[in-house]
């Protein structure tokens, strides 16, 4: 998911790259630039939003950069404020010299998290690239140039600082587990760095205006990705969830099977390993059945699951069930040793290497038939069959059809 929506945003910026070739195709197009200008009051708006969104699920480095971005947003309409403002022409020169500084100093803010990029936490760096902005107020006009991108577009200047500050959150998403807020770092990170685009590329007005589009374009995609998520999205395993499954049963016609799949002695797994790594467990065969049944697969609660398969009667649903039972029974659970080999052994943390546990499940499937029945009685047939297949000793799939 994350790296179809990356190769969407670096397709968008690799496009306003294209774009920038031909900028004079588009610069006469006063009307649509006032249009555009209008738009872009709504952007800091997005911003401050997704700041709200990305505090609420507690991810700190999507609040930061969103954070610094509006402060940034917000310093343009600041400083021509202070232009028509009638104040003393020396508060006003100070200000113009501060302003730079102050947006590489918001930014660079954002290497200041805690984040790890492949186990390392690269606090000198971070420190570094947080101490650079401060550099400027020694000798603004050396470091205009060392720590800005300068009068690249009008009065437009760009914090080289922050620019580097954008990447961490993009590297981290990289790394992390949590889909929720990797999705909307993602598309933060994106939208920021086609924000900075125009300086980067010196774009014409009309190109300009299309990028903080775009970036918008991409902040609510990101809010709208994100409400998704947490509507459809089951949290630990990543598959569709029970309201999901509920919504798709309703649509569903004629042609169809329906599976139930059961972890075997689950329970027995939890008690003896502990629920975290009955959680993995989990998360394992969601992803083995994902990957056979892909978007088909839902996780019905607890340790169930429900497959549904559509155009496929029960005997070819069962023979492609029984493909995905076969690897996940192949494939077993590594567990480490150490954690509960203690409480045989006595000694601690002295029992090295990977156990593997057995791991298997069953299915029930179920069609609907000639008579067409509703698809959550289908459901219930499968759940029955389900039963059988445990009653007939697990690790197995069976099949019932409806009269
Ligand atoms: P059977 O082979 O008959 O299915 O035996 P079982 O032990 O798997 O079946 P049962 O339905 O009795 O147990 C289901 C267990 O699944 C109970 C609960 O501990 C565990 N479980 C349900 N949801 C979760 C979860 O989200 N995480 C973890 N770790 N365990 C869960
Ligand atoms: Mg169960
Ligand atoms: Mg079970």
């Amino acid at each position: 998911m994350k790296l179809k929506h990356a190769s969407v945003y670096l397709s968008l910026i690799l496009l306003i790259v294209i774009l920038s070739f031909f900028e004079d195709l588009f610069v006469q197009e006063i009307q649509v630039v006032q249009i555009y200008t209008k738009l872009l009051y709504g952007v800091p708006l997005l911003f401050l939003l997704s700041a709200f969104l990305a505090f609420r699920i507690n991810e700190t480095s999507t609040v930061l950069i969103s954070l610094s971005f509006l402060i940034m947003s917000l310093s343009g309409p600041l400083m021509s404020y202070l232009l028509t403002a009638a104040i003393s022409e020396e508060i006003l020169v100070s200000f113009f010299r501060a302003m730079p500084a102050i947006s590489a100093f918001t930014l660079s803010i954002i290497f200041l998290l805690p984040v790890k990029i492949r186990g390392k936490s690269l606090s000198g760096l971070k420190i570094i690239v947080f101490l650079l902005p401060f550099l400027y107020f020694f000798n603004p006009e050396y470091f205009d140039n060392l720590l800005m991108l300068n009068n690249l577009y009008q009065d437009l200047t760009l914090p080289i600082p922050g620019i580097f500050a954008s990447f961490l959150p993009l590297a981290s998403t990289i790394f992390r587990r949590d889909r929720r807020a990797g999705v909307l770092s993602l598309s933060i990170t994106a939208s920021f760095i086609i924000f900075m685009l125009p300086g980067i590329l010196m774009l014409e007005e009309s190109l300009l205006l299309s990028c903080y589009l775009f970036s918008g374009i991409i902040m609510l995609h990101s809010l709208y990705r994100v409400y998704w998520e947490n509507a459809y999205i089951d949290e630990l395993t990543g598959l569709y969830n029970r309201r999901a499954l509920d919504e798709r049963l309703a649509r569903l016609s004629k042609g169809y099977s329906i599976a139930m799949v059961d972890i075997d002695h689950f329970k027995n797994f939890n008690d003896t390993y502990g629920h975290e790594e009955g959680d993995n467990v989990l998360r394992l065969v969601a992803k083995i059945l994902k990957d056979h049944f892909g978007a088909s697969a839902f996780r019905y609660g607890g340790e169930e699951f429900c497959i549904i398969f559509r155009r496929k009667n029960a005997k070819d649903a069962a023979a492609l069930m029984n493909e995905a039972r076969l690897d996940v029974a192949s494939h077993g659970f590594s567990i480490r040793r150490s954690q509960k080999g203690r409480k045989k052994s006595g000694r601690k943390k002295s029992v090295k290497g990977i156990k593997k546990v057995k791991l298997s499940f069953s299915s029930g499937i179920a069609s609907p038939g000639i008579s067409r029945p509703d698809p959550v009685e289908v459901l219930k047939n499968a759940d029955n069959a389900l039963y059988t297949a445990k009653n007939n000793g697990r690790n197995r799939v069976e099949i019932t059809r409806n009269r």
